[in-house]
């Protein structure tokens, strides 16, 4: 009880600064709020504010440092090892600022703080337009784009933070500033791929290309064709390879495109024509929020045999209907920003892998984890070293340094700038040099 009463003091002292509710362990939404994607991350934060403004972003960051509590950010809350909450912490939660403006003229879109892929999707679809964000349209703009965004776009329009204008951002020490290519140029080259290190952003500014209806769909082949190379009936909870295509080329061109994919015969074959949002959220409904999930990454320069031999092993040893391996391609326009240009330093990648192991009984949970570290443990050696930093758990400092391989030191100094006592630590953190 003595907890949920300096709890209630804490937000209420913090209510009486921000528009937008203050949510405490005694509060009726309590549980709702404090729900991450991955139900496998249980945290309980002392306060969460649900801010409507930049201006309750400041307040709760300056409250922050008034009173030393530990704060997290919250965009869409799919981080895989739950970054977006911290136990005993105050939450600053930006799921009631969702909006997107199109400026259809100049193609490009002002994208508040907590909104989510599919919002921009739908948003910009209107206008024939799109910016590249991930395969599941609930996924965060926020931890999405600030970690890099790989997706289906990845290669025709490169990573999410490759089509980046501008961000509006709130610095830990409560300052608001712009960050872009004229404003703030370090902390613009941080916060393309450096995460939620640097300060709380408010709005992102991307850049749209003209793009509406896109040849796309999944190609499906048994498990045993997978040394070779998801649903009919038949095809139904089996095992299978697969791949989902995305063609963002004309329409006239796709079948020739398809050709060599279609000599492979897959048993199912799913490639049409589909507006673009349609394809970002196809599979929404296999993936709610609430269900179990483990993750680990790496990133692949090439799939040897050998590499191959492991997948085919662990996919037989698949623990759960929903658990399985993506391996995102990133080459393409992606391959053609510079290792060093924006914080994202695997631009040489050729892949980038991640299996999940994914089931909503937590029941399963161990039995999750230890499949999917054992398959990573067999494919690491494999790998370039390093991985896509929103795709890992907390795997420890020396996994961050391997994910920004030579930008960490710069990484560090601009940390020490713009947040020197490290109040943005709930992350995949990088400590101030
Ligand atoms: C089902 C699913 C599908 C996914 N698919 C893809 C994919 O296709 N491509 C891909 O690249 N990734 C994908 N991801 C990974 C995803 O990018 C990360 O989980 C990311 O952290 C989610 O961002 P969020 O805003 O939803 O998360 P949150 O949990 O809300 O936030 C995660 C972290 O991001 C930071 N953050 C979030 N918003 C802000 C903000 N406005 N300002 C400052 N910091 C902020 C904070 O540091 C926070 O700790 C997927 C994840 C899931 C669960």
């Amino acid at each position: 009880m003595a907890t949920v009463t300096v709890s209630e003091d804490l937000a209420s002292s913090l209510q009486e600064r921000v528009q937008g509710v203050v949510i405490h362990p005694g509060h009726p939404d309590y549980e709702s709020a404090r729900a991450l994607y991955n139900a496998m991350i249980d945290k309980r934060p002392r306060a969460i504010a649900r801010c409507v403004d930049a201006g309750d972003v400041i307040a709760c960051v300056r409250f922050a440092r008034e009173t030393g509590i530990d704060v997290a950010i919250r965009g869409g809350g799919h981080n895989g090892p739950g970054l977006g909450s911290v136990d005993d912490g105050l939450v600053i939660d930006l799921q009631a600022m969702r909006g997107v403006i199109v400026d259809p003229g100049a193609k490009t879109a002002r994208v508040l703080g907590g909104s989510l892929a599919g919002d921009v999707d739908h948003a910009t679809h209107a206008f024939g337009l799109a910016a590249p964000f991930g395969i599941i349209a609930t996924t965060g703009v926020g931890g999405l784009t600030l970690g890099g965004g790989l997706g289906n776009l990845t290669r025709k329009l490169g990573l999410s933070i490759d089509n980046l204008l501008a961000l509006d951002v709130v610095l830990a020490d409560g300052s608001f500033v712009r960050a872009s290519e004229d404003e703030n140029e370090d902390l613009f080259w941080a916060l393309r791929g450096g995460g939620g290190n640097f300060g709380v952003v408010t709005a992102f500014t991307f850049r749209l290309s003209p793009l509406a209806t896109v040849v796309a769909g999944p190609t499906l082949w048994p498990l045993e064709r997978a040394e070779e190379i998801l649903l009919p009936e038949e095809l139904w909870l089996k095992k299978v390879c697969g791949v989902l295509w995305c063609w963002a080329g004309s329409e006239e061109d796709a079948d020739e495109a398809f050709r060599p994919v279609r000599e492979l015969r897959p048993e199912l074959d799913g490639i049409m024509p589909m507006p673009f949002p349609v394809l970002n959220a196809a599979f929404d409904g296999l993936y709610p929020p609430g269900d179990q999930w483990y993750w680990r990454a790496d990133f692949f320069d090439r799939i040897s045999d050998a590499a191959v031999e492991a997948h085919v092993e662990f996919a037989h040893r698949l623990p759960t209907p929903k658990s399985t391996m993506h391996l995102y391609p990133v080459d393409g326009a992606a391959s053609r920003v510079g290792p060093d240009d924006t914080a994202w330093a695997y631009r040489d990648a050729k892949w980038g892998q991640v299996m999940v192991g994914v089931d909503p009984d937590p029941a399963k949970a161990d039995e999750l984890k230890e499949w999917t570290v054992a398959y990573w443990e067999a494919l690491h050696p494999h790998s370039m070293g390093g991985a896509y930093v929103n795709m890992m758990m907390e795997e420890g400092d020396e996994r961050i340094r391997a994910t920004y391989r030579g930008n960490y030191e710069r990484l560090a100094e601009i940390k020490r700038k713009y947040d020197p006592d490290n109040l943005f630590h709930v992350n995949q953190n990088i400590a101030p040099a």
